[in-house]
């Protein structure tokens, strides 16, 4: 089991420090508790009590004996204190590296795997599961030291009694009872590892449960779906409190089953004590010394829990850290600086899964052309844009920008040279300075209100409370849509990149918006070559060259005029749009 853990172990390497200082104080303890108690009890109490007449001994002796006790307590809550802290410091920092670790690789992962997982399930792996497998983690350093060392102190001192007094007989059969305390451990961990995992994906339906529905606040209002989703909700929580109690109810019945066996041991002890004509210290401080023994047994047995509570957490954890990563930089990539952004699709096949999304397409889009994407809903208009920025990988056949194949650039390189302006754009919660910085690299203010400016953005940033030191508020909750369309143009444009995907928005904009954001996009669209998943008829007549898409294929290309006269499909759609705008 403890193998299972060993590759991350790495985490508390970093934390060299903190958790030798844990262990150190962990021992100190250990010994203190392990060893101190049961001498106090038979060396230094006999002392007060074994004196043939009161009052013989000086009083500052007496003190003095007594003052070991305060003394020895004094070491053990010091080093109880100071080994709790430092082993909660080393979990907090695993906490965090593991955390980070999980949050890099998101960023990472291809956008398909991220759409095909829940995300409510993604964030309960990176908050709950990373919390188990932090407590695993700190409790193996810990308790993995510290209880076997506690379990050595106890047993050795049992080991002494047994050969320095008279009982050694009774101390020999009190022995034999601790390794049967192992029995029940073993046994409940093999019971706790799958329940756990079901405790921990169940943790993940409730916080995925609970995501999807803040997501849908509008729709459970306006579908009167409050009763439904609550419903729905409290059979989630319902499930995970069962397989909860499943966890409690094997983790619980260990420390009953374990003392159960120790009043075995301690009943024969009594019987064997009697016969052996034991003294009363000698077998107060061995009762002493063996409960000391079934303690760090029993926290061991703790620990073997948990390892299985952690090793379904990290289960959990691997299947996302684990997963490969499709969309790489190339071993050996072509130097890209500024490309001219001649694209084009050279047998291009896509499919999500099994269902192809693209089939054949074959097309070339040359540089400085604004090409219109139409088609029925659910034709391949997205996907086709997604795949130039390799967003999604072609299964078949390569996508090209003046001539060289995406996969032979950098990602990074790649992406540079496109930017993106989608239909619902998402903005962060921070001020408008910095949602706009995002754009470039390291922009000047003049280049951000430069940029402000071209996107019709400037004349309302200005009007803000705080101008552009407005915070946005969570996915820029405070703008309008209008609003934050031209963000997203004036990101566009501060990028200076040669390529531009345009995501047009189908929901209209109330008509200042709509003037401001189009006459912004003409600017936009200027010079670049342009990919836009087109809905209006103006923008699609406007542009230099339209594809039409239809069932993951490209059934026409040309301008308005040729397509309209030669094209049914194209012909209409046309129709249907300019009938209901
Ligand atoms: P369009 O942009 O023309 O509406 P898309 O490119 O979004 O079409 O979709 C093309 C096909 O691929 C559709 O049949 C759609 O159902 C499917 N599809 C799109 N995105 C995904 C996805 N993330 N997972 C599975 N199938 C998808």
């Amino acid at each position: 089991m403890l193998r299972r853990f060993r590759p991350y172990l790495r985490y508390l390497k970093s934390n060299r420090g903190t958790l030798i200082a844990a262990i150190g104080y962990g021992l100190l303890f250990g010994a203190t508790n392990g060893l101190g108690l049961p001498m106090l009890i038979k060396y230094v109490f006999p002392v007060i009590f074994d004196q043939a007449a009161p009052h013989a001994m000086p009083m500052a002796d007496v003190v003095l004996i007594a003052a070991t006790v305060p003394m020895l307590f004094l070491l053990r809550a010091v080093s109880s204190f100071l080994n709790s802290y430092y082993t909660q410091l080393t979990g907090v920092r695993i906490l965090e590296a593991v955390r980070l670790d999980y949050f890099r690789k998101l960023q990472v992962l291809p956008l398909s795997f991220l759409q095909r997982e829940s995300s409510g399930d993604l964030l309960s792996r990176g908050i709950a599961d990373s919390s188990q497998l932090q407590s695993t983690l700190s409790l193996i350093a810990n308790d993995g030291v510290k209880q076997p060392m506690a379990l050595l102190g106890a047993l050795g001192f049992l080991i002494w009694q047994a050969f320095a007094t008279d009982g050694a007989l009774t101390v020999l059969v009190c022995l034999a009872i601790v390794p049967l305390a192992v029995l029940p451990v073993h046994y409940v961990g093999k019971k706790v590892v799958h329940r756990a995992r079901q405790v921990q994906d169940q943790l993940g339906d409730v916080s995925a449960q609970l995501n999807e529905n803040l997501a849908a606040a509008r729709e459970v209002r306006a579908f009167g779906l409050e009763q439904r989703e609550t419903e729905r909700f409290g059979r989630a929580t319902n499930l995970l409190i069962v397989a909860q109690m499943k966890v409690v109810k094997y983790a619980q019945a260990l420390t009953p089953a374990i003392e159960l066996i120790s009043a075995f041991g301690i009943a024969a002890t009594l019987i064997f004590a009697y016969y052996a004509g034991v003294k009363l210290e000698t077998f107060l401080s061995i009762i002493t010394a063996l409960y000391l023994c079934y303690e760090p047994i029993k926290k061991l047995g703790y620990l073997n829990s948990e390892m299985n509570r952690g090793a379904a957490s990290l289960q959990r954890l691997e299947y996302v850290l684990d997963q490969p990563l499709t969309i790489t930089d190339p071993a050996n990539p072509v130097p890209v600086t500024k490309l001219r952004g001649d694209i084009a699709f050279h047998g291009v096949n896509f499919a999500y899964g099994d269902s192809p999304a693209l089939k054949g397409v074959n097309v070339v889009i040359p540089a400085g052309t604004v090409c219109a994407l139409v088609g029925p809903s659910g034709a391949g208009k997205s996907t086709f844009a997604n795949l130039v920025p390799r967003f999604y990988e072609a299964g078949a056949g390569a996508v090209t920008i003046d001539g060289t194949d995406v996969r032979a650039m950098k990602l990074a390189d790649l992406r540079r040279n496109i930017a993106l302006v989608s239909q619902e754009p998402v903005l962060f919660n921070d001020t408008i300075f910095n949602n706009l910085a995002l754009g470039a690299a390291a922009p000047s203010r003049e280049e951000i209100i430069a940029a402000a400016r071209l996107a019709h953005a400037h004349e309302f940033i200005e009007q803000l409370p705080q101008g552009y030191d407005t915070m946005v508020g969570e996915r820029g909750a405070l703008l309008s849509g209008g609003q934050k369309q031209r963000i997203a143009i004036a990101r566009a444009f501060l990028r200076h990149a040669p390529i531009l995907i345009l995501d047009e928005a189908t929901s209209a904009l109330d008509s200042d918006s709509e003037a401001a954001v189009q006459d912004a996009l003409r600017r936009l669209v200027t010079g670049k070559t342009v990919l836009i998943i087109a809905h209006r008829f103006s923008t699609i007549r406007d542009a230099s060259m339209i594809l039409v898409f239809d069932k993951g294929e490209i059934v026409a290309q040309g301008d308005h005029t040729s397509l309209y006269a030669g094209n049914t499909l194209y012909k209409s759609l046309y129709d249907r749009q300019t009938g209901t705008t």
